[in-house]
């Protein structure tokens, strides 16, 4: 089963993923429904935070086409395959 995971400090809220993504993995919610995170500052340099972040909800329904990996602009979704490879967020 492929397993999505977002580093979520680092999430801005762009909702790059939820809107290139084929398959809807993402949903995005209130960053204050998210307990305990606080945001990355190196991402804050770069970014600014929308208050809300992304959940991978639907992760096994991805089929490792890596349209996200190339959209995050925090670099924070990993997403291992069925043969265990990992896949990172290089943003553009
Ligand atoms: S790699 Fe997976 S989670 Fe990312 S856009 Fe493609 S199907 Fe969606
Ligand atoms: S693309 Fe990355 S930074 Fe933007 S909402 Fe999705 S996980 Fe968060």
């Amino acid at each position: 089963m492929v397993q999505v995971d977002i580093d979520i400090a680092k999430c801005t809220g762009c909702a790059h993923c939820r809107d290139v993504c084929p398959v809807n993995v993402f949903e995005l919610r209130p960053a204050s429904e998210v307990p305990d995170v606080v945001d990355d500052p190196a991402i804050a340099a770069k970014f600014q935070f929308r208050g809300e972040k992304s959940l991978a909800v639907h992760g096994p329904e991805c089929i490792v086409c890596e349209a996200c990996l190339f959209e995050c602009e925090g670099e924070c979704i990993l997403i291992t395959d069925d043969e265990h490879n990992v896949h990172f967020s290089v943003y553009k």
